[in-house]
């Protein structure tokens, strides 16, 4: 049901206008607005949890690198950290936006700091999403 904001008179589902008295019959517009930043941050949240991911794995191929070369290996621990760190901003992102995009890009130049070849692609990712979840409105 459909309830009027004027008269309180409940309409049919998918009516535009009142029966009673033809005010017009608006869906909540606050509920709507909600949604909408919620699913544009969706894409904050996947892209920089897919970053985190990948870092995961890069830092992952560092450490078992890392039986060759041990040099490798705290970097390895760094990235894993740093992926860590990502996805918490990631997900983090759709309560703080700003906080969220800051902790992304700090954990994208983290990522890179720590294993650079290893660590671009999730580097890319996390950083694109704490960039987006910043300009974004
Ligand atoms: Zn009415």
């Amino acid at each position: 049901m459909n309830e009027c904001p004027e008269c309180g008179k409940e309409n049919k589902a998918d009516s535009k206008f009142c029966d009673n008295c033809g005010a017009p019959l608006n869906k909540s517009p606050s509920q709507t607005k909600e949604s909408v930043v919620k699913i544009s941050r969706t894409i904050e949240m996947v892209l920089g949890i897919l970053g985190g991911v990948f870092g995961l794995i890069g830092g992952v191929f560092a450490l078992v690198f890392a039986a060759f070369a041990p040099s490798v290996g705290g970097l390895g621990l760094s990235a894993v950290l740093a992926s860590i760190v990502g996805i918490v901003g990631a997900v983090y992102v759709g309560q703080n936006p700003k906080i969220g995009g800051i902790i992304l890009i700090i954990s994208a130049i983290w990522l890179l700091i720590s294993i650079s070849v290893f660590g671009v692609l999730g580097a890319v990712l996390l950083g694109i999403a704490g960039l987006i979840a910043l300009i974004r409105k």
